[in-house]
């Protein structure tokens, strides 16, 4: 007897290859039978596919959901579109290694919602977030961030040798309680002020596990190769497999910075470099607004921060950064730039900086550094978004082999303690964003091609073998989805809708979604990397 029988599919198996109409058995959590015609009485349960695609289930190879799956782990906002695996300590941040010695409000995503923040190792880490009742499978990685600020709390002085051997012990920790990989964000604080070889020095703990590093490099805009190069330059260096994090190009790039930048890739991988990369399937780009500032206006954190807009020279000096994170802000494109999120100022969440500016009757940038001051020491969770991505460098990643597809969010529901929260525009309908404008409605790439990218592809760069495909063994993660009707339907007024089209998700064999609603069980398990 079968726990779980899904009939009646177009079975789209993960590898890229056609699909090919059959039933899928899954029985104590994992697939155990592909064929042509089960009966229905061999299952306890039956879940129809007809006029349906089949796929293993989505992996988002990089989210933010750290801390928000502690506040609410039921990640409906994943679910409803066929996530059963999220990676989480993108960017550099993850949420432990924690010292206490800074304050738990800094931690990424964070959110006043009572969450104890007991935890210390990133082993406790994941017990704790093992017990958080999820949604989805989460699999973790361990922040170049979080490492350092264990070690050197926000202090910008050069790390020692000795701070740096302290640091590779808490990598090592991390690797032994299961991590997947290193991260960094060196375009934020405090990746953007760590040399090269502090970063070196610790992908050399994550490539002696044979992990993955994956980078939000310095820089995607006017000096985007030297981003790509130091990233490249890094996993060379210490022999470690490289994964770019959202490579797409930032406006203000050069209009050839894409295509030179796989370029570039390319030829590192020809010398030996295993380097792939993922792309956000949308055009808006989303950030926190504290990382617009420059890095001396953070030195000693948000209450140092918040004094320093009190006092108008200092607050004056910080609307000029060298290094901004956003052309369009240095531009002052204020009509291409929305407020994502304010705890303080939740009524002027999806306008843009230019109608905030006139409701507020002041110059856009000041009423940035208001909101920012407005926010308290909460300020790190103030949110924006912008339209600042090329919708033609997205469709040459896509044409890519290599490039998955991830949506650099946080899983949410709409209702519970996160429901006023906005993670990005891409939060809600990733996938769907996917299927329906990129393979359905542009054809840039085919519907089976466009599954591997989210299953098999990246489940082979964390290493996951029983993972992301359909066949005998794997795990029991499954969706079932109409790819006439998947479509987005979020948008920056609207970004909290479900998309359309998704029919059935099951995770371990258990569905977390049947017939396109949201059923009680919450299976995930936090999924621990072996040696
Ligand atoms: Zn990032």
């Amino acid at each position: 007897m079968f726990d779980l029988l899904i009939r009646g599919g177009e079975i789209l198996d993960g590898t890229g290859a056609p699909a090919h109409r059959g039933d899928v058995a899954v029985r104590d959590g994992r697939i155990v039978a592909i064929a042509s015609d089960l009966p229905a009485e061999t299952a306890q349960d039956v879940l129809d596919a007809g006029g349906m695609a089949v796929a293993p289930g989505f992996i988002d190879i990089h989210t933010h959901s750290d801390f928000v799956l502690l506040v609410d782990g039921r990640a409906n906002s994943q679910v409803h579109q066929g996530v059963t695996l999220e990676v989480i300590g993108q960017c550099g941040f993850s949420c432990a290694p924690f010292t206490g010695a800074m304050s738990p409000r800094q931690l990424i995503g964070f959110h006043d919602a009572g969450v104890d923040v007991n935890w210390r190792s990133f082993g406790e880490y994941l017990d704790r977030l093992d017990g958080a009742g999820l949604g989805v499978n989460v699999a973790a990685m361990v922040g170049h961030g979080a490492l350092r600020q264990a070690i050197k709390c926000d202090a910008v002085d050069p790390t020692t040798p000795d701070e740096l051997r302290a640091m590779q012990r808490l990598a090592e920790e991390a690797f032994d309680a299961g991590a997947f990989g290193f991260t960094t964000g060196l375009e934020y604080f405090p990746g953007s002020i760590a040399p090269m070889e502090e970063v070196v020095g610790l992908c050399e703990v994550c490539a002696r596990r044979g992990a993955l590093y994956a980078t939000h490099v310095r820089n995607r805009d006017v000096h985007y190769d030297l981003g790509f190069t130091e990233a490249v330059a890094t996993a060379r260096s210490a022999g470690a497999r490289l994964q770019i994090s959202h490579i797409q190009p930032k406006y203000g790039a050069p209009p050839q910075a894409m295509a030179h930048t796989l370029e570039l890739l390319d030829r590192a991988r020809r010398e030996g470099v295993d380097a792939a990369f993922d792309v956000i399937p949308h055009d808006w780009n989303h950030t926190s607004v504290v990382s617009s500032l420059p890095a001396w206006a953070r030195e000693g954190g948000p209450a140092r921060l918040l004094e320093r807009l009190r006092d108008p020279a200092q607050r004056e000096a910080m609307k000029h950064n060298p290094r901004p994170m956003w052309r369009l802000v240095s531009e002052r494109r204020w009509d291409r730039i929305a407020l994502l999120r304010s705890n303080a100022n939740p009524g002027l969440v999806g306008m843009t900086f230019r109608e905030i500016g006139l409701r507020r009757n002041a110059d856009p940038m000041d009423a940035v550094l208001d909101l920012l001051a407005e926010e308290g020491e909460a300020l790190g969770s103030l949110m924006w978004t912008s339209s600042g991505f090329d919708e033609a460098d997205i469709r040459l990643c896509l044409e890519q082999a290599e490039c998955a597809v991830m949506s650099d969010t946080k899983a949410l529901n709409r209702d519970g303690p996160l429901a006023e929260t906005i993670g990005s525009l891409s939060g809600y309908g990733w996938v769907a964003r996917l299927l329906g404008h990129y393979v359905r409605d542009e054809g840039v790439l085919t519907l089976p091609e466009a599954i591997r990218r989210i299953t098999s592809l990246p489940a082979a760069r964390l290493g996951l073998s029983d993972r992301g495909r359909i066949r005998p063994g794997a795990a029991g993660d499954l969706v079932v989805f109409d790819p006439a009707a998947v479509r987005d339907v979020s948008d920056v007024r609207e970004p909290r809708r479900h998309p359309e089209g998704f029919r059935h998700v099951v995770l371990g064999g258990i569905p977390t979604l049947r017939d396109g609603r949201r059923t009680d069980a919450n299976p995930g398990r936090v999924i621990r990397r072996a040696g």
